[in-house]
């Protein structure tokens, strides 16, 4: 057994992101497939399927025949652990897509060749970059038609602003796409459309660009507009940088079409190579190390009923340091109670195992009842707090009510665990009976009245109300923030967990209520650990 150093060194903990139909999911069999994780492809969506058919809690996911569960999956690739992060990739995303990316390292962004940047895209993009997240991107479906490579790479530049230098070269696209040549290995590497999905050829190793062996494999002409494009791209992009990829402000661009399996090795071990491991975790009092002995952690996500058998709550953590073991006692520290991790969840792609040894970047599944919420620490005992977990303001609020009038009480606590669990945002204004909830995308209604009729038998309507936004309001002066809360008390609200929250209605109400009150921040993100 190696230690902690070697163990920590070969983590790499990364999320997909990508817009709708880009092909993540494609590409996640694949990688599972080299990883070794599957042996067929095709098993996660089989997968995905069987165990949908189980969960009759999620109708809504299956009459949409979307993934609104999310997942963890963990394999071995040239010497690495990966443990890959799944998003939900409909068009609506709630804030578990965010959170899910204050969990990871890196990020893989998979673009379609003949689309590019698309919505979804820069929205998880910009979430990426607020932690600095390191992304390597994927150009996918080179078999197909698709947009020159110059102009691609010239979007991602220009619209994310951020450095491109590519890690392979396309030769051909569509029906005369034949591979990549691997710029960072000297490597040509074809597609061969004969053999079988899951043989991949290693390629030809060259001995640069001019190497006449890549006449002879490629005819003449292709070969002369390959050296004649990497040539022109190497011109006008920067030459691949290891400190700037890792600050995030440069992305290495790999072609590739994952259908075919093809670009999918080399994405892989440029994620070896190249992706960050596990570094320190900012919290409250200090950065926690990875290598340190003591075990830390943080809940970046909350699912129910992962089990349909079972009531229970699953918690995912984060491993931040230390040695992680089954059985270890671990301090709950927002409730000061020891938990036992004595049934402790590891997620393997084929199986659910049980997690014997964990380490900084995996992450680890805790069943529970309840009592683990989002953006709570676990340690040997020391009082850490983890930042950078936040909330999101909503963008949609709408008015909630039982069907049954009687019923209000009973929604309160329905509302109030699923706030706790991030599903939604929940705010009971301070005057007046009605409660709001406020959610990312409008599919999450549907989801959250599927599931307070399902788990709490309590059938509920949702109607659109006429406000704008919510901002939370902080100010170190407790007489202030009392103060506006007595004045605007028509507008004002609490949270699931008592923070106070201005309901604007509009954005001059917002403006305008900034200029009267200058001492308080109406913030639209609130760090769940402070
Ligand atoms: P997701 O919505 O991003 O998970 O996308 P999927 O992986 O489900 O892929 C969307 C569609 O694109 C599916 O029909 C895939 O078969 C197809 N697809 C994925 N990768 C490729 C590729 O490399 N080439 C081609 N031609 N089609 C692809």
């Amino acid at each position: 057994m190696s230690n902690i150093t070697d163990q920590i060194a070969r983590r790499r903990t990364f999320a997909i992101i990508a817009h709708p139909d880009a092909g993540k999911t494609t590409l996640t069999e694949k990688l599972l497939l080299f990883g070794g994780a599957i042996n067929l492809a095709g098993a996660v969506k089989a997968k995905g399927d069987a165990r949908r058919a189980h969960s009759d809690w999620m109708k809504v996911e299956r009459e949409r025949g979307i993934s609104v569960a999310t997942s963890v999956m963990t394999f071995d690739y040239a010497g690495c652990t990966f443990n890959l992060l799944d998003t939900p990739g409909h068009q609506d995303f709630s804030e578990d897509t965010y959170r899910t990316l204050t969990a990871v390292d890196s990020a893989v962004m998979v673009l379609d060749g003949a689309r590019g940047i698309q919505d979804q895209t820069r929205k998880l993009f910009e979430v990426c970059r607020l932690r600095d997240v390191p992304i390597v991107t994927f150009i996918n479906k080179m078999d197909r038609e698709s947009r020159d490579p110059f102009d691609l790479l010239d979007e991602i530049e220009q619209s994310l602003a951020l450095d491109v230098t590519p890690a392979s070269w396309p030769i051909g696209m569509g029906r005369r796409f034949k591979g990549c040549y691997d710029l960072f290995s000297d490597r040509l590497v074809l597609m061969d459309k004969a053999a079988s999905k899951n043989v991949m050829s290693e390629g030809e190793v060259c001995s640069g660009l001019d190497d006449p062996k890549l006449d002879e494999l490629l005819g003449k002409d292709d070969a002369k507009t390959l050296r004649e494009e990497v040539e022109m791209a190497k011109g006008l992009c920067p030459d691949f940088d290891p400190a700037a990829y890792r600050e995030g402000s440069m992305t290495p661009v790999f072609f590739g079409s994952a259908i075919n399996n093809f670009g999918v090795r080399e994405l892989l071990s440029g994620l070896a190579k190249l992706a960050p491991p596990p570094g320190p975790r900012p919290s409250a009092t200090r950065p926690v190390k990875p290598e340190e002995s003591k075990v830390s952690g943080f809940v970046f996500k909350i699912q129910a009923n992962m089990d349909p058998k079972h009531r229970d709550r699953m918690a995912f953590m984060r491993i931040c340091s230390g040695h992680f073991k089954k059985g270890m006692k671990l301090k709950h520290i927002r409730s000061g109670k020891q938990i036992n991790m004595h049934n402790p969840i590891l997620f393997l792609a084929q199986d659910r195992g049980t997690a014997e040894d964990a380490y900084a970047g995996d992450i680890i599944g805790l069943p529970n009842h309840g009592n683990l919420h989002i953006g709570d620490a676990l340690s040997e005992g020391e009082e850490l707090a983890f930042t950078g977990i936040p909330s999101f303001a909503p963008e949609l609020i709408n008015r909630v009510a039982p069907d049954d009038p009687m019923k209000a009480k009973h929604l309160g606590r329905a509302l109030q665990q699923l706030a706790e669990e991030g599903a939604a945002s929940v705010f009971k204004p301070r005057l007046g009976a009605n409660w709001y909830v406020g959610v990312v995308g409008a599919l999450q209604f549907d989801v959250l009245a599927d599931r307070i009729a399902a788990e709490y038998e309590l059938p509920v309507h949702f109607e659109p109300s006429s406000l704008f936004t919510a901002r939370w309001v902080f100010c170190d002066d407790e007489a202030t923030l009392k103060r506006f809360a007595d004045k605007e008390r028509a507008v004002v609200a609490d949270d699931h967990e008592g923070d106070l929250v201005l309901l604007a209605r509009n954005a001059w109400h917002l403006d305008d209520l900034t200029r009267d009150w200058p001492d308080l921040t109406f913030a639209a993100t609130k760090d769940q650990t402070t």
